[in-house]
């Protein structure tokens, strides 16, 4: 195997602990396994960890060719590689998947002799061979299902004849009777024999069988690799923990992390289990927790810890960062509708300065991608797929890649820029994006990725070098960073962050999904929108709507999930809080004692939750487009009477106006921030400006 473990030769254990706190820190210096860390969204987990291995190589704990870091998507490597490179640490840093492909390969001929079989790439083709060899015809939906069902079983490590049992003890429910699916996966695994081919899983299990059964073998990778480290551990599968047992042997040098508020693969066959028992199967291990909260503002961190409950085994998640806008929540007509108004507001994002690689709009299912897509489109505002084709088998790339492939062997001394702009061109690459939206666009994004990318390269660097450097992405699927905003599920979503988030289509069927019917399937829901909405650093819209066509019937209601937001109180519990969080006025005027917060009822502390009248994190109703506005006739006046914008009104002001959407003096003059002398000066504006709101956002 390479040895390409590579330290900066200056790296200071110091200047690695510096950018930590003092629980993180212990987390890095705990250079010796097993250790476990149990810790909310956002606590630094990933940073606290990727700090660990560079704390271990700069102190000497490690020599950094024998570490491995592991990780469940390629993505989260890539992330993680980033940052590793970032501390001037360079270790293997591979989804399980990638580095048993790598190991596999390596020792396939020596123990079996010949080249590694072919891999095959999505099981389907070969379900229906089996389906159909079991005397099934199944439709393409149901082809789908019973893969995913032959996947589960295979991570849980149950053949074709320990089916039947494995699904009755998980309490499953299968896709067709169980000895049928059990009869379709045997005829699976001999078409799949037949065609001389392995499944991912095969890789796993079969380098796990190598470990164990060859003792050279497992000589030379124990001898290799002496220090693991998982990430998003509380998603591991049987099949990967057989597969890093294998690795461990009788060691105990790993160090695992994980949220167990962020298991969203159970429907899998992931589970938390090891996470959670990780220390009664390691009785000496170090347990460590984290609970400050470094990506999201308050109003975020307070949103997601109501969203999720008091947690068993990780503490509720305490914020760090300053103050932001509070989270929204909007109600439309219909699924266009919501679509348009999400576009434009990522319009205005960008038209503000926000980055397009700053904003995500996340979805609970793949399907919900197209409108999304559309919208943005023709709102002309640059997107990206995650979790859609991958980067590098997108043919755009392919054929990038093949033309400077060609060019590289040909001579010329043209600047990488300049040669890879030269190339690109060949396939369409222009120095501006194309007119509109859809294929042509993203096909635009994916060759401006890597010019980008050649841009950044050091200047000295050769065509030929820069393929091999996008050889290797390739190999480990290390996509560049395209510029658009990132349309993803929530499942693809989990490890990244984004200033700006959308979490869009909150109705019931979509979130909870409606075959989640158990309450562990309910509950795998909750934690699927946590892990969503703690995505956001600063910004956080929530969103559902009443009909899904256009004219269509409403009906829809909004997800079970935004009432338990409000259900921060007893009070809320007993029927206060509404999903939509309509303001009420002046209900509390009069009362004694501190004002309540007119969504939830929690007592309002500060200065901007006065004004709003409700906590700052309960989300409520907004018009965003009304909002939008306000804020442009805000900044009219500011210039006209040459004053700074906040002193005609501040953010908290406008935000109540528009939730408030006053219909004549008496209720604007009831806005918490708008006095008689404003009245005066802005009433007039304010309340037509309001009043030609009234309704637009459900006609649009
Ligand atoms: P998730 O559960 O979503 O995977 P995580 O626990 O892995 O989250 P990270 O992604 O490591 O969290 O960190 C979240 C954000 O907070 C990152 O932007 C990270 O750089 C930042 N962060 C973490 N720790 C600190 C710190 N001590 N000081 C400043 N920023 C920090
Ligand atoms: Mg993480």
């Amino acid at each position: 195997m390479r040895d390409d473990g590579q330290v900066a030769a200056s790296l200071d254990p110091a200047d690695v602990l510096a950018g930590l706190d003092p629980e993180q820190r212990e987390v890095a210096c705990a250079v010796r396994g097993p250790v476990c860390v149990l810790a909310g969204a956002g606590t630094g987990k990933t940073r606290a960890i990727t700090s660990r291995i560079g704390y271990g190589v700069a102190s000497g704990a490690f020599a950094p060719h024998q570490v491995l870091a592991v990780t469940f998507t390629a993505r989260a490597a890539g992330e993680m590689r980033e940052r590793l490179a970032r501390l001037g640490v360079q270790v293997q840093t591979r989804t399980f998947h990638a580095a048993a492909l790598r190991q596999l390969g390596y020792f396939w001929p020596r123990v079996v002799g010949g080249r590694l079989p072919r891999l095959v790439e999505s099981k389907a083709r070969l379900v229906a061979v089996g389906a159909s060899a079991a005397g099934l015809r199944p439709g393409q939906g149901e082809v789908r299902d019973l893969a995913a069902e032959v996947e589960w079983a295979k991570v849980s490590l149950a053949g074709p004849d320990d089916y039947e049992r494995a699904v009755t003890r998980a309490g499953r429910v299968p896709p067709r009777p169980p000895a049928e699916v059990a009869a379709v996966y045997a005829a699976y695994e001999r078409a799949k024999r037949d065609a001389g081919a392995l499944d991912f899983e095969d890789l796993l299990l079969l380098t796990a069988a190598v470990l164990d059964d060859h003792r050279d073998v497992t000589e030379e990778v124990r001898a290799r690799y002496r220090h693991f480290v998982v990430d998003e551990y509380q998603d591991v599968n049987p099949l990967q923990q057989r597969l890093l047992d294998a690795w461990l042997g009788e060691r105990d040098d790993v160090c695992v992390v994980g949220d167990p508020n962020q298991t969203i693969y159970s429907f899998t066959g992931a589970s938390p289990s090891y996470l959670l028992g990780f220390a009664e199967r390691f009785p000496h291990a170090t347990v460590l927790r984290l609970v400050r909260d470094y990506r999201s503002t308050p109003q975020v961190v307070a949103l997601a810890n109501r969203l999720i409950g008091p947690g068993r085994h990780v503490g509720a998640l305490v914020a760090q960062r300053p103050d932001g806008p509070a989270p929204t929540l909007t109600e439309y007509a219909d699924e266009d509708a919501e679509a348009a108004a999400v576009a434009e507001r990522c319009r205005v994002l960008l038209a503000e300065g926000v980055a397009a690689s700053q904003i995500a709009v996340l979805f609970r299912t793949n399907g919900q991608s197209e409108t999304y897509e559309q919208a943005l489109a023709a709102a002309d505002v640059p997107y990206q797929l995650r979790g859609g084709e991958r980067f590098f088998d997108r043919p755009e790339v392919r054929e990038a890649m093949l033309l400077l492939r060609g060019a590289a062997r040909g001579v010329g001394d043209e600047p990488l820029t300049a040669a890879t702009r030269h190339v690109l061109a060949g396939v369409g690459w222009s120095p501006g994006p194309p007119a509109g939206g859809g294929v042509a666009r993203a096909r635009w994004e994916s060759l401006a990725a890597l010019v980008r990318l050649a841009d950044d390269q050091p200047a000295a660097t050769t065509l030929e070098a820069f393929v091999t450097l996008l050889a290797d992405r390739a190999a480990a699927q290390h996509a560049p960073t395209v510029e658009g905003v990132t349309l993803a599920s929530l499942h693809a979503a989990k490890g990244l962050e984004w200033d700006c988030v959308f979490v869009v289509g909150l109705v019931e069927g979509m979130v909870p999904i409606s075959y989640a019917t158990t309450p562990e399937q309910v509950a795998e829901e909750r934690r699927l929108l946590y892990v969503g909405v703690t995505r956001a650093r600063v910004r956080l819209a929530l969103s559902w709507f009443r009909a899904r066509t256009a004219g269509g019937r409403g009906g829809r209601s909004p997800s079970r999930f935004l009432e338990g937001l409000h259900a921060g109180t007893p009070a809320a519990a007993a029927g206060r809080g509404r999903a939509t969080g309509q303001p009420r006025g002046s209900r509390h005027a009069g009362r004694r004692g501190p004002i309540p917060c007119r969504v939830c009822g929690r007592p309002l502390s500060g200065g901007v939750e006065r004004k709003l009248g409700r906590c700052a994190s309960c989300p409520v109703a907004v018009d965003e487009a009304l909002l939008e506005r306000l804020r442009g006739w805000r900044l009219a006046k500011a210039r006209e009477l040459a004053q700074p914008a906040f002193c005609v009104f501040t953010d908290a002001t406008l935000q109540a106006i528009a939730e408030a959407r006053p219909r004549d003096a008496r209720a604007l003059l009831a806005v918490p921030g708008v006095g008689r002398a404003k009245l005066d000066r802005f009433g007039a504006d304010l309340l037509a400006l309001c009043d030609g709101d009234q309704g637009t956002e459900d006609a649009r």
